[in-house]
């Protein structure tokens, strides 16, 4: 069976995550059909998107766009029947098949990582620019229009010379990470750019059985890898999830601890306690030590609030909100440099004057700051 993943059902405290909102329907039902990624290219509403480097791609001049607020950022996408001819060119991309909108009549969506396509014909050439049609008015949604009509006029592959799309979608496109991204995308793109992210970076970092040694192929349209290796049985390989904790940690006058790392750039950035889930422990634990360890806060209750991926590389931040023991604070002036409570008022007042500023847009950092504070920062 399809299910379609809705996570406001699962995240009631905190539920408009910018990393967890992704509608798609996985079709995992369908990972293991042989052929999977090429009958899907194949099909006319197949999207295609693009990684690089832990980057998406997104129309060229939307790149900038990241710094500034209330500004739209969308996907740049290639239709897919136009793909499927380069990435048989090209074995070291790597395609995800990412799900489907609609079910399996409408809208797939594939993801190509061109982290390690060899540039191999030096270059685009100014024939292929009709296949690049990037309007300034943005009204296409960032298809490449020209690309399209060819592939489906069936002269795409005879119209093309020279360096094929995937290698000039290095120069052709802007790329921008997740953290710029995500907070000026649809809930939908934001989806898809995580998946696309997260499993891309495993692709590009584990190339080779953890087992044994041997390389690996990606495998389960790009959700699994398969040990290359007979005698290791040719295991099939998952990612590896690294699941890390932060909480909020409120007292019972109701102020809240925020903390400065030391490898924070920014000097006014506060954030909340958050760290690694050691192995055997479990993430209430976690909680627990982190804040000792840190900030030296016993805590009593500690509730769960909400969770979202956090792909740089391979986190799953959960988060929680913790009642304070204790309130002397100290740091351990080697992670953390600083620690102070504020009250909702201080907090607001510390902004205001540039002495704190908060955590970015696509943290679930924020959500919880915002959660404790009522109202959007
Ligand atoms: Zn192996």
């Amino acid at each position: 069976m399809t299910l379609a993943l809705n996570p406001l059902a699962l995240t009631q405290t905190l539920p408009f995550l910018p990393l967890a909102q992704g509608d798609i329907d996985y079709q995992t039902e369908r990972r293991a059909e042989p052929g999977l990624i090429e009958r899907v290219l194949a099909e006319p509403a197949t999207k295609v998107i693009l990684t690089r480097e832990g980057k998406i791609a997104v129309p060229r001049g939307q790149g900038e766009l990241a710094d500034y607020e209330n500004v739209k950022m969308r996907l740049a996408t290639i239709p897919g029947a136009y793909v499927a001819h380069d990435l048989a060119e090209h074995p070291q991309a790597v395609a995800m098949f990412l799900g489907s909108y609609g079910g399996r009549r409408d809208e797939h969506v594939v993801a190509v990582d061109i982290t390690r396509v060899e540039r191999l014909a030096g270059g685009s050439e100014r024939g292929a620019d009709d296949a690049f049609d990037e309007p300034e008015d943005g009204t296409n949604g960032g298809v490449i229009a020209g690309a399209a009509r060819a592939a489906f006029a069936g002269v795409g592959s005879g119209a093309r010379r020279g360096a094929g799309l995937l290698e000039q979608a290095f120069d052709r496109f802007d790329w921008v990470d997740l953290r710029g991204f995500a907070p000026h995308a649809s809930a939908r793109e934001a989806g898809q750019a995580t998946s696309a992210i997260s499993l891309s970076i495993w692709h590009n970092r584990q190339r080779h059985c953890p087992t044994c040694g041997a390389p690996v192929a990606a495998a389960n349209g790009g959700w699994a890898q398969r040990c290359t290796n007979d005698a290791d049985g040719r295991r099939l390989l998952f990612p590896r999830i690294e699941p890390a904790v932060i909480t909020i940690i409120v007292d019972s006058a109701g102020r809240a601890l925020m903390q400065h790392n030391a490898a924070w750039k920014n000097p006014t950035l506060y954030s909340v306690s958050a760290g690694f889930v050691e192995t055997g422990e479990n993430l209430e634990h976690a909680a627990r030590r982190e804040a000792l360890e840190e900030v030296g806060i016993r805590l009593g209750e500690v509730k769960y609030l909400g969770s979202q991926p956090w792909p740089f590389p391979s986190s799953l931040m959960m988060a929680f909100k913790a009642h304070a023991l204790t309130t002397d604070i100290r740091v351990d002036g080697a992670e953390t440099v600083e620690a102070r409570w504020v009250t909702p008022d201080e907090y607001t007042a510390a902004l205001v004057s540039g002495r704190m500023s908060a955590p970015g847009k696509a943290t679930i950092a924020r959500y919880m700051i915002e959660e404790w504070l009522g109202h959007e920062l």
